[in-house]
């Protein structure tokens, strides 16, 4: 069946107005309330495969795949029925169990990592493995790049990406720190430098390297939109464990999703530790950091740097993880076929903007797609600042003309959309036509 756009949201509204009394602005996380793109954040009913059906009875093809963890589609069979096994055996036990044991072997296994610990979101893998970097070197200051968004732990809000490029409130182009309540003394351990400037990492490294625990980043970004890391800079990165501090790759958003191995299996890249979750719970929440042994063997109760979680290893979040794991692991062309797709859709765009005279930049690795309202050559976007002047006046005229029509794009202009094995040809080309239409109304507006 073809998605309809919606012809009412009258149930979506009621339910934002309700919620805005008793939730901060109505959300759970900042970017669902639409701030940048404007219109009615629309309450989800339903997902299925490739579409969501909100509240009013409209179906969307979504290309968010609740930001990434979808890559099987909604609702897939076999994830499904792991998990009304698990919950059949009980929700949790605050204790060791085999799905545990079970996950981290094929994580470990399918990324080369030693020892793989698991939290309940990315966020807690992150701080995680930076309060672990700071165990084990001693050291005391982190490195960031500007517009890279590692969750939203104290001392990686500085300078970050996502829903700090586009909240209306928020400090686009601002200084560290990304949010109040962060104290300056705090932000003040967090040394920021640019993304794709391998020049002025190897000098910030010259300068305070011997201070510096670790560096974190995303091999592939998507917070900030997607960028794509040159290969100078990939040598740039590897040249940051000569000065004894940790290589961490955020492999949050692109564990699983760029291969088996990840951005940096994909890239030849060799961190120290890595981050991970959304794919690896399958829609469930999981995180997990992991890495070399004798890094990972100061966690706690093997050693001294502490991290719990009273829920971390749950055993329906295992259930999930593992039957998505599984069923990548078990389609062989799964990862061509999402690159096939997205391809498909990032020349369908470009030859639909391009029609319509609308300017648009897109970057694309895999199944990770941002088309940037902006007139640079294609797959150039390589910079924050390059992706911070886009027309995001103009993508939020073409996202709405894009809800309109059934295809629920990512609601910012510095996000990624994720493409999901459940999109086939039917989609494509629903989705194309609604490009089409969509960029010459946003031409002619
Ligand atoms: N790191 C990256 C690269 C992310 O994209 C995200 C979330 N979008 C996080 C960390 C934080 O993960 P979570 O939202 O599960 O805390």
């Amino acid at each position: 069946p073809s998605p309809a756009g919606p012809s009412s949201t009258a149930r979506s509204e009621a339910l934002f107005a309700r919620a805005r009394a008793v939730t901060p602005g109505g959300v759970n996380s900042p970017v669902r309330a639409f701030r940048s793109v404007g219109g009615v954040p629309r309450f989800i009913a339903s997902a299925h495969g490739a579409y969501l059906t909100d509240v009013d009875g409209a179906r969307y093809i979504d290309y968010i795949g609740s930001w990434g963890p979808m890559i099987l589609g909604h609702d897939h069979p076999a994830v499904r029925e792991a998990v009304a096994h698990a919950l059949s055996g009980g929700t949790s036990f605050g204790a060791p169990s085999a799905r545990e044991v079970e996950l981290a072997e094929l994580v470990t296994r399918l990324t080369g990592t030693d020892k793989v610990r698991f939290t309940s979101s990315g966020t807690e893998a992150t701080m995680s493995a930076l309060r672990l970097a700071r165990g084990f070197t001693g050291r005391k200051f982190i490195v960031k790049f500007r517009g890279n968004y590692h969750g939203h732990a104290d001392g990686l809000l500085v300078e970050a990406g996502s829903g700090l490029m586009t909240n209306a409130d928020g400090p686009l182009g601002a200084a560290a720190p990304s949010s109040a309540g962060v104290p300056p003394e705090y932000a003040a351990l967090t040394l920021v430098t640019e993304y794709n400037d391998p020049a002025a990492l190897d000098a910030l490294m010259q300068e305070r390297g011997a201070e510096i625990a670790a560096v974190i980043f995303e091999p592939v970004v998507g917070n900030a939109g997607v960028l794509v890391p040159t290969p100078d800079f990939v040598d740039a990165l590897h040249r940051v464990k000569d000065a004894g501090a940790l290589l961490i790759a955020d492999e949050v958003m692109t564990g699983f999703r760029l291969s088996l191995s990840g951005a940096t299996g994909l890239l030849g890249l060799e961190p120290d530790l890595s981050c991970w979750g959304k794919i690896i719970g399958g829609g469930l929440p999981v995180g997990a950091y992991g890495g070399r042994a004798e890094i990972m063997e100061f966690v706690s109760p093997q050693g001294p740097v502490y991290q719990a979680g009273t829920l971390s290893g749950n055993p329906l979040a295992m259930a999930a993880g593992l039957a998505t794991l599984r069923t990548l692991e078990a389609d062989p062309d799964i990862y061509a076929r999402l690159d096939a797709y997205t391809a498909r859709l990032a020349a369908g765009l470009q030859d639909a903007a391009h029609a319509a005279g609308v300017p648009i930049s897109v970057n694309r690795i895999g199944s990770m797609l941002t088309a940037f309202h902006q007139g640079a050559p294609h797959g150039s976007v390589g910079s924050y600042a390059q992706a911070a002047g886009s027309d995001t006046a103009g993508f939020a005229a073409w996202f709405q003309g894009m809800l309109a029509r059934g295809v629920y794009w990512a609601p910012s202009q510095f996000e990624s959309i994720f493409v999901s094995a459940a999109h086939t040809d039917a989609e494509l080309s629903t989705t194309l036509d609604a490009a089409h239409t969509a960029y010459t109304a946003a031409a002619g507006a």
